[in-house]
């Protein structure tokens, strides 16, 4: 979806508001994709200097615990507001992804803020433990291998100390 950002900041006298889709299934997000289209709000307000402009985003996120690699499915609901002026426009460090005549290309902006809130490295739990190195399941799920895990070390440490005994 795009919008006039230029055409807005020199004649608009009322605001503009927009419900859309941002389909972004097909994004390189890397940790994540997205399950369903980005349910978006977006609104542009005349100012004495410019435009306020606000972003709406709901999406549902799909991705892999990176310890343990289960399955994630989160809600991501969050807005964005900018300050807008005419000259912003021109510039071609403005951080909006606008074109060349002025218009801002909002599905790029959603995917730049959804890049920008969601963490590249997504855990289904803070303290998840990830898998264990022995049997491969779930250290949370309370696999058996404890004991020997840590039994190891020590044995390691004790046929040394057997060694220099000896
Ligand atoms: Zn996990
Ligand atoms: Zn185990």
């Amino acid at each position: 979806m795009q919008f006039d950002l230029r055409s807005f900041l020199e004649n608009a006298r009322v605001p503009y508001q927009a419900h859309f889709l941002a389909d972004l299934s097909q994004a390189d997000f890397g940790s994540f994709a997205l399950s369903a289209p980005a349910e978006c709000d977006f609104s542009a307000t005349p100012t004495a200097e410019g435009a306020a402009l606000l972003l709406c985003v709901k999406a549902q996120i799909e991705a892999e615990c990176a310890r343990c690699l289960e399955p994630i499915h989160r809600q991501y609901d969050f807005q964005r507001e900018y300050l807008v002026r005419m000259r912003d426009v021109e510039d071609p460090d403005f951080e909006l992804p606008c074109q060349e005549k002025g218009c801002l290309d909002l599905n790029e902006l959603v995917f730049q803020e959804l890049v920008f809130e969601v963490p590249a490295v997504l855990l289904c739990s803070a303290d998840c433990q990830g898998l264990c190195p022995i049997c491969g399941k779930k250290k949370v799920a309370g696999c058996t291998c404890h004991s020997a895990d840590d039994a190891a070390p020590v044995d390691a440490r004790l046929s040394i100390l057997k060694q220099l005994l000896s």
